[in-house]
């Protein structure tokens, strides 16, 4: 079984980022109003993530590292109108079979758990007392598999895609308050009340998120929002723009391409603009289990999407001229 939760990993857990996302994601999905992350020497040395939420039940626990043991989807219908970021139940199995895991978690009603299992195998489980949350710690990350270790990037790119996921997370979830340290330097703080243009200026800096406009459009299908850049306020790179389904950050070209075209000639060649665009469907329009760590999703109507999104932007864009 550690050898099947080796190979999922291989899958899910590519580098401490990917340990980074899933492990926020289940903070979010447990309704954490606050989320801290620590890392350390680029995620190699620790990640520690503590949050607010739910908390996991003592009998739980030793489930919640199972694999596919997920308390988030009941049946195959639900499936199909996937509300909550995680459903797969791979993540921990996953990230407990190639690192050492220390987790502390109570439900606020009774004694709470501390956890650890190290390579798959556990080694204690006992009552701890806890607030109400969820404190996880992850250390020796891929000290059973050296493949991975050696595949990692210089810890420079390893905390700029740490840092890459937990802006999206923050720019998805306004109404969380996020914080990021990372060698006790503070990267990110977010407020967590629910104002997206605070979490831009957070990430983008103040003078970029002033010259941001708010958009919002909507169709039968489709309710969009967001803030973009005005054409003057635009990057040589099209990593500034955020693409967010029912608050799932996703990558998705044809949709990105759309914003894009919604500025039509007012955008320079090679230039792009900072967008963070918040799509909100019926969930049964989004398949999401195409991918293991669910970045790429299958979107019905997705034409009509990319309509709605170029007609919104060019729509936004022309008012700000007159
Ligand atoms: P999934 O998120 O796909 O359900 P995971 O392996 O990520 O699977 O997590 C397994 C289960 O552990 C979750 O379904 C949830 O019940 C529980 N869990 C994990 N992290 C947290 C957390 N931070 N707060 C509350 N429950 C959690
Ligand atoms: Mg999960």
């Amino acid at each position: 079984e550690v050898l099947a939760d080796q190979i999922a990993a291989g899958e899910v857990i590519e580098r401490p980022a990917s340990i980074v996302k899933e492990l926020v994601e289940n903070s979010l999905d447990a309704n954490s109003k606050q989320i801290d992350i620590i890392v350390s020497q680029s995620g190699l040395d620790s990640i520690r993530i503590i949050d607010d939420g739910a908390g996991i039940l003592p009998d739980d626990v030793p489930i919640a590292f199972k694999r596919h043991a997920t308390s988030k989807i009941a049946s195959r219908e639900d499936l199909f109108k996937v509300k909550s970021l995680g459903f797969r139940g791979e993540a921990l199995p996953s990230i407990a079979s190639v690192a050492d895991v220390v987790l502390c978690t109570s439900t606020g009603d009774e004694t709470g758990t501390k956890f650890q299992i190290r390579g798959g195998v556990v080694q204690s489980n006992q009552p701890a007392q806890a607030r109400r949350g969820t404190d996880i710690t992850v250390t020796d990350l891929f000290f059973n598999t050296p493949a991975r270790l050696k595949y990692l990037k210089s810890p420079q790119t390893e905390l700029t895609q740490i840092t890459d996921i937990v802006d999206r997370l923050a720019l998805a979830n306004p109404s969380v308050a996020i914080s990021f340290m990372h060698n006790d330097h503070e990267i990110l703080r977010t407020p967590g009340n629910g104002n997206l243009q605070q979490v831009i200026a957070a990430i983008y800096g103040i003078s970029n998120a002033r010259k941001m406009v708010k958009f919002d459009g909507e169709d039968a299908d489709f309710m969009i929002s967001g803030y973009t850049s005005l054409p003057e306020a635009t990057r040589s790179s099209r990593q500034y723009i955020s693409i967010m389904i029912n608050h799932r950050y996703i990558r998705n070209f044809q949709l990105t391409k759309a914003l894009i075209q919604g500025y039509g000639s007012k955008l320079m060649v090679g230039r792009y603009p900072i967008s963070v665009l918040d799509i909100e469907l019926d969930p049964v329009l989004v398949d999401v289990n195409v991918h293991p760590a669910k970045r790429e999703v299958r979107i019905s109507k997705e034409e009509q999407l990319g309509q709605l999104i170029a007609t919104t932007i060019r729509q936004r864009i022309a008012q700000e001229n007159l």
